[in-house]
């Protein structure tokens, strides 16, 4: 499975990758934790960053896609990933498909965070306090001024892939203002959705195993109708307590009959029955 998780800053695209990575067992590609790892390294790439990151704006289209490219290559992103932060521009995305397309791979869909911006602001000053609190150092780029400049680069470059995705088809919104849990489960609707469309194979496989499923019931149902000789108590009729749950309305039926007679009992069955009992003795 391949995914863009796209919504502002703040928007909870790390927390939704991380419940992917969970369920799906994907990688989650964050460049934002990329771009601050090599700063934090110190090379020249992170080097190059870091100013611009602590500035809140956007680092080079090209440094961030070689960054993809590379990242994408390494085993464990084949099965599939979560990109958190990329693309950011529509230049970006466009190289993302090309990078795509060389593999023969597309993208299962790209899933927006929809949020209201001052309920943003609220949720980063609030995450900022808390880990004020607890006494642990803050993102330079979380500090008011900064995060101001990085909604300002999300609209100016970034809100614009809602239409880009969206003209591929392959967008899917989803309110982020909703709790957590529910952000979550509407992420997996939307992706559950979208894999299955995106994969026409898969849903062929299922069309083409539906008669030989109807033939095996077929089977199973004359099966049980006929007492087994190797086994006499297959097929005998089922106790009252199963009885009592008719699954179709021929059963039904047969369920009312039976009660102006013996309960469970029609006189076929009750024949059957004779003829489990007499195996039954036979098999003592
Ligand atoms: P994030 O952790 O995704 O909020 O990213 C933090 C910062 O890293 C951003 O404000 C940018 O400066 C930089 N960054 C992350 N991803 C990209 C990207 N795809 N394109 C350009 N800059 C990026």
């Amino acid at each position: 499975m391949r995914v863009v998780l796209l919504g502002p800053p703040g928007a909870g695209k790390g927390t939704q990758a991380r419940e992917l990575v969970n369920r799906h067992g994907i990688v989650q590609l964050s460049t934002g934790d990329m771009l601050r790892a090599a700063a934090a390294a110190g090379t020249p790439i992170g080097l190059k960053a870091k100013d611009i990151m602590a500035r809140g704006a956007l680092v080079p289209d090209d440094v961030v896609v070689a960054i993809v490219a590379d990242r994408i290559e390494q085993p464990d992103a084949r099965k599939g990933f979560i990109l958190d932060g990329f693309p950011r521009t529509v230049p970006q995305a466009e190289a993302l498909d090309r990078m795509l397309a060389e593999k023969g791979l597309r993208l299962d869909g790209v899933i927006e965070l929809k949020v209201d911006e001052d309920m943003l602001v609220r949720r980063i000053a609030s995450r900022v306090a808390e880990m004020q609190a607890m006494k642990l150092a803050i993102r330079d780029d979380d500090k008011p001024e900064v995060l101001r400049e990085r909604l300002r680069a999300y609209r100016a470059q970034t809100a614009p892939l809602v239409a880009y995705y969206r003209k591929q088809g392959a967008l899917k919104s989803v309110d982020g203002m909703a709790s957590i849990e529910d952000v979550t489960s509407a992420v997996g609707r939307v992706l559950a959705d979208a894999v299955f469309r995106s994969a026409p194979k898969r849903a062929g496989k299922k069309a083409a195993s539906k008669k030989p499923a109807k033939a095996k019931a077929k089977a199973k149902a004359k099966a049980k109708a006929k007492p087994s000789k190797v086994n006499p108590t297959k097929g005998a009729p089922k106790k009252a307590k199963t009885a009592s749950k008719p699954a179709s309305r021929k059963a039904k039926a047969r369920k009312n009959a039976s009660s102006k007679t013996r309960p469970g009992r029609t006189p076929k069955n009750a024949r059957k029955s004779a003829k489990v009992a007499r195996a039954r003795r036979l098999t003592k």
